[in-house]
């Protein structure tokens, strides 16, 4: 028997009228909608007079609902799934779903569209590869790495954050880089769409001015120096990890993870500790 497919069907981030053509004709076509939110979703199926039985598909329920889904798939039923906004499985459920689909050989058709980081990147004007770290981590221990991979890496750091936490976050970044360039885009395609770019200390003293509300995605400009870590410090460190007992090996994982540079790079800058 003829197997389904499952369509991956990015919806808008903002403006209604962000769809294409053929997500809306995936949208009519399917035998079924996994969604987030099924109310959130009648709405956009209203207003584009799509009719089609949903089913919930969110982040607590989206090791449960796969088998369902495999399910419908196996009898030749086509499924959609959607999210809240923008590209399902961008910090958002679906990749259980599509891991698992993958998996079974079954087809998987994604289909281009709205993405509030992408849109982000495109309208700030930086420029150069990046890394897109998902929602900014809150556990203090993830968060201080994280801090301290974006004022190492080279590359444009790309992040999600909440309203009620970007004051902190900035503050926090401002502390080790006040000078880097960074865009903060709110709202985008929406009726207070705004970007904030400048130096993280300028971003920061118009977020103290008037806190911002809404959706926030944010860009920090890679470093331009081809190298950040303070040599003497990192020998320090080495020497430390020695005193404690911890063999070469160990000592190059360690500070592999903690500078993310490589190993030959420390290898060689430490190559005369012993
Ligand atoms: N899957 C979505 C995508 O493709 O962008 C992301 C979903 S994630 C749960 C929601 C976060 O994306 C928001 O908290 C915000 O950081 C960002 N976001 C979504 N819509 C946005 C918009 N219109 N403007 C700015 N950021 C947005």
């Amino acid at each position: 028997m003829k197997r389904g497919t499952l369509y991956i069907v990015p919806t808008p981030i903002g403006n209604l009228a962000d769809f294409t053509i053929r997500a809306r004709e995936v949208l009519a076509s399917v035998d079924m909608i996994a969604c987030e939110d099924t109310r959130h979703t009648k709405k956009l199926l209203n207003y584009y007079k799509i009719k089609k039985p949903l089913i919930s598909y969110e982040k607590f329920s989206e090791a449960s609902r796969v088998n369902e889904i495999m399910g419908m798939l196996e009898k030749g039923q086509d499924v959609a799934l959607v999210s809240d906004s923008g590209t399902p499985a961008i910090s958002d459920p679906g990749t259980i779903l599509i891991s698992r689909v993958r998996s079974e050989g079954i087809r998987v058709e994604a289909l281009p569209g709205p993405c509030a980081f992408i849109t982000a990147i495109c309208a700030s004007g930086f420029d150069g590869p990046f890394r897109f770290i998902g929602f900014f981590p809150r556990q203090k221990g993830l968060a201080k790495k994280e801090f301290l991979k974006i004022s190492l890496s080279q590359e444009m750091s790309v992040f999600y954050e909440s309203p009620a936490r970007i004051l902190k976050t900035l503050q926090s970044l401002s502390e080790t880089l006040s000078e880097r360039e960074i865009c903060i885009a709110r709202e985008i395609s929406k009726i207070h769409e705004e970007y904030i770019i400048g130096s993280v200390h300028e971003v920061l003293a118009v977020i103290n001015r008037t806190p911002p509300r809404g959706e926030i995605v944010v860009l920090v400009k890679g470093s331009s120096q081809r190298l950040d870590v303070d040599e003497d410090l990192l020998r320090q460190r080495a020497k430390k990890l020695i005193e404690s007992g911890y063999t070469k090996k160990d000592i190059l994982r360690v500070l592999t993870e903690e500078t993310l540079l490589s190993r030959n790079v420390l290898y060689r800058m430490l190559i005369d500790i012993s």
